[in-house]
């Protein structure tokens, strides 16, 4: 961390800086211009927030140079992470994980199809929504641990195991119980509560980008529950806010070799949510997987015009199929196992 300290700073205020730093581990490399004194930082400045040291009067400036993420962070840990779901490996060189399913469990027969359905298309794990985050308290809300029990079912009928979401850290048990990747949705990637809730757990985790998070706040989120003592986050981009309105939201595919470069974490696409269209599905995930993305996540639905929610971003499960022959080929273009 570089901080520039204005140049009539009184000593005793400099000497107050610097020990401050001190005990806390660092090193300082100072540097006297003729208008500013320059701090260079040395050692691990994660525990540091450059907003608490510009409130410093005599502070003109704080640049980090380190990323305030650690465990996350690709510069202390290069090897890739590989997260195990229930046997199926994520991540980097390893074949590409496929999640289908609808966006909320409906009914167990519904369940059971479409399971049925992406598992003979080649899907890896049952996606499904049992506590649904709905914009409407007036909209569907989800079967609760019903619809976990009755997804759990079907994923062990079709040989898949499940990912859902949990919006409250106090249904933990039942996912604790019954559920192989558990979710923390877009509206609760910052949730720091529930963050450290699936940090103590021992089972992995999907960390759905927020819709108007920045990179780093998105890593920081993934930062909290290793933190906390869970490594298996995988980082789930599903599109963000922006001006545009033809689509749901923006998809950020420059995320892919951004995060790369910055973790070691899993990175899966989610192209139904980012899209908010069945018929953007397909060419989003080809591009997905042709940028290098380790995983997708897609909504499937057999009667998308019935869903209960998210039909329209919803794909039949013979449009699936046929994406994912697609898909098969960006695969091999690029050396993915697939
Ligand atoms: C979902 O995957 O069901 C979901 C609600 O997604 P997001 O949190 O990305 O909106
Ligand atoms: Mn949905």
């Amino acid at each position: 961390m570089i901080i520039t300290l204005k140049k009539n700073i009184p000593q005793s205020e400099m000497d107050r800086l610097i020990s401050s730093f001190e005990e806390k581990g660092l090193r300082i490399n100072l540097s006297h211009g003729d208008m500013y004194t320059v701090l260079g930082l040395v050692g691990d400045t994660t525990g540091l927030y450059e907003r608490d040291i510009q409130a410093n009067e005599w502070v003109e400036n704080v640049q980090r140079v380190q990323a305030p993420y650690k465990l996350a962070n690709r510069l202390f840990h290069p090897e890739d992470t590989i997260v195990d779901v229930g046997g199926i490996k994520i991540g980097r060189g390893q074949k590409l994980a496929v999640m289908a399913g609808p966006c909320a469990v409906e009914s167990e027969d519904s369940i059971n199809e479409i399971a049925a359905e992406v598992r003979k298309a080649g899907a890896d794990i049952l996606r499904g929504g049992a506590y649904k985050p709905r914009t409407s308290p007036y909209s569907f809300q989800g079967l609760g641990y019903k619809g976990i029990k009755i997804m759990k079912e079907a994923g062990n009928r079709n040989g898949m195991p499940i990912v859902t979401e949990i919006m409250a850290s106090q249904n933990m048990d039942e996912f604790i119980e019954n559920v192989d990747l558990v979710q923390i949705g877009a509206r609760n990637m910052q949730n720091f509560d529930l963050l450290r809730a699936v940090g103590h757990i021992n089972k992995p985790v999907l960390l759905k980008r927020g819709m108007s998070a920045t990179i780093e706040e998105w890593i920081m989120a993934a930062e909290y529950i290793m933190a906390n003592g869970n490594p298996n986050v995988i980082l789930c981009e599903r599109g963000i806010r922006t001006f545009e309105k033809a689509t749901r939201f923006t998809m950020d595919l420059a995320v892919i070799p951004l995060l790369r470069e910055k973790t070691h974490l899993p990175i899966v696409i989610d192209p139904s949510h980012a899209t908010g269209d069945w018929k953007l599905i397909e060419p989003v995930a080809m591009a997905a997987v042709a940028a290098g993305a380790d995983g997708l996540i897609v909504e499937v639905h057999n009667h998308p015009e019935e869903a209960l929610s998210d039909g329209a971003q919803s794909l039949k499960p013979e449009k699936f199929a046929a994406m994912m022959e697609k898909i098969r080929k960006v695969a091999e273009a690029t050396g993915r196992e697939f």
